[in-house]
């Protein structure tokens, strides 16, 4: 596999250099030969994530297999309009000329992808890669083998290895693949394995996108209309099992309504997953031993209000809540990135702030609440990579809203337009009229000065 490396992206270069993967019409006709494939495999879909781990036939479409057709869809609807030359409006200081941003692709992309939506996070970006003019060779994870290996038969059913390869592998394949020259490097995953795409991307001046996590807090204040946001956390939080990038991490609630939102919290848990969460077809389990150790690890010194159960050899972990841990305690030091959710409490907005600055700036940021002016508080204040007020998660459906984090969370973003745009250089281009050459900027200068000081100040 090592020496077919270098091989396929030595081809994927010079398919590039040949410039077959800019006509925009041919870049249509592989997006809509994806989708045809892509639809002939929806059972087998569904099929890959129940054996990875369990996941839900519904999760599986709204999540994974929904979301990459509507993204097909919109590419293939909106390809030309976005791919085309933008007129920008000239300047004085230019005039005669049309000015343009062109959109180029950049070349050889890598796609580095993550094991909690392996679909959608392997696919969104291929095809947004591939809309924008690029080759491909997308390193999906280990993790989830069954999904892993039907996206390496679907790209094989569309393209040809010189333009999209799927190449599968562990930590020792994606090192190889860092250690090769990228026009760009597209990853999803870890914020430790970020640094280190982002220190191989260094090396070559390759531009990323660091699509990566952090701890995301959901607020609730006395003004929340508590029932509902309950219903909604509930449902944020242990979708996918809880492994969802920008599932809320904690929750920091007003301390006078917290028993009253942990006997809510219980009782829609219950609604969604019955007395065992364990037999519920809908609840996903942990992805591998290692990840279930890790949670329960968390779990050890806390105070356990609900759930708790823990089966090592099944990687089920149900869902559960935490009573206040210590903010130095093992659950509160990194993302969860389970079915696990501490409590905390504030009084005042000195607590709040204190809370949540004892973090990095997250990916994602929840408050519910009904007071204008702690939501916009709240909002002005912090820095994260996107959020909801009164809701979790569904920042992430618009695709007319960009994706990413921001400082440790991640950089740059994605989703529909934005996505076009992060996989294309825009071109700088003015093409000037040759009917008018005022003579003012050559020399020799003389008394030039002052006109042009005059122009810059009134017209710049
Ligand atoms: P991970 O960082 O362990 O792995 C992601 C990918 O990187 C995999 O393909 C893996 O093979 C590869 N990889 C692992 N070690 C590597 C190394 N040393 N060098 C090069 N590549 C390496 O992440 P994961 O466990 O698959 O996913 C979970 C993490 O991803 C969480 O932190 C989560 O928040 C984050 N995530 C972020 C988003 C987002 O959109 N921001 C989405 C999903 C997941």
């Amino acid at each position: 596999m090592l020496d077919s490396i270098s091989n396929i992206l030595y081809s994927q270069q010079t398919f590039f250099k040949s410039q077959k993967t800019k006509p925009i019409a041919d870049r249509l006709v592989y997006l809509k030969a994806l989708k045809e494939v892509v639809l002939s495999k929806e059972q087998a879909v569904y099929d890959a994530l129940y054996k990875d781990f369990k996941k839900s036939e519904f999760e599986s479409f709204i999540s994974e297999f929904g979301l990459v057709l509507s993204q097909l869809n919109l590419v293939i609807k909106n390809l030309e309009k976005w791919a085309k030359p933008e007129r920008i409006k000239s300047s004085l200081l230019t005039f005669p000329s049309k000015d343009f941003i062109y959109k180029e692709p950049y070349g050889n992309v890598l796609v580095i992808s993550p094991w909690n939506y392996p679909f959608l996070l392997a696919l969104e970006p291929l095809i947004i890669a591939i809309a924008a003019g690029n080759t491909v060779i997308l390193k999906p994870s280990e993790l989830t083998k069954h999904t892993s290996q039907l996206l390496t038969n679907i790209v094989k059913a569309v393209f040809p290895e010189n333009y999209v390869a799927s190449i599968q592998g562990d930590v020792q394949v994606a090192t190889e693949l860092l250690s090769k020259k990228w026009d760009y490097i597209f990853f999803t995953g870890s914020v430790s394995v970020g640094k280190i795409i982002a220190e191989a991307a260094a090396k070559h001046l390759t531009p990323v996108t660091l699509e990566l996590g952090g701890k995301s807090p959901c607020i609730i204040d006395d003004t929340a209309n508590l029932k509902l946001a309950a219903k909604r956390i509930v449902w944020g939080k242990f979708f996918n099992g809880g492994q969802t990038c920008i599932a809320p991490d904690y929750i920091i609630i007003k301390h006078a309504l917290k028993q009253e939102f942990i006997t809510l919290l219980k009782a829609e848990i219950t609604q969604f997953y019955g007395k065992n969460p364990e037999e519920s077809k809908d609840f996903p389990r942990i992805i591998n031993t290692k990840n279930t150790s890790r949670l329960a690890n968390m779990l050890k010194d806390c105070h356990v209000v609900f759930g708790g159960t823990i089966d090592e050899k099944t990687n089920y972990i149900a869902p559960t809540l935490i009573d206040e841990p210590a903010l130095d305690s093992e659950v509160m030091q990194d993302e969860i990135f389970g079915p696990i959710l501490p409590i905390l409490t504030y009084e005042t907005e000195n607590d709040l702030d204190r809370i949540i600055s004892s973090f990095e700036k997250p990916l994602a940021l929840y408050a519910f609440s009904n007071d204008k002016k702690f939501i916009d508080h709240i909002l002005s204040t912090y820095s994260f990579g996107g959020g909801v007020v009164n809701d979790v998660l569904i920042h992430f459906g618009n695709h007319r809203l960009p994706f990413g984090g921001v400082g440790p969370s991640g950089m740059g973003a994605y989703h529909g337009k934005y996505g076009f745009d992060t996989f294309s250089h825009h071109k700088a281009v003015i093409k000037r009229g040759n009917w008018l050459d005022p003579s003012l900027r050559y020399a020799p200068y003389n008394q030039k000065v002052t006109i042009i000081k005059k122009i810059f100040k009134y017209f710049g």
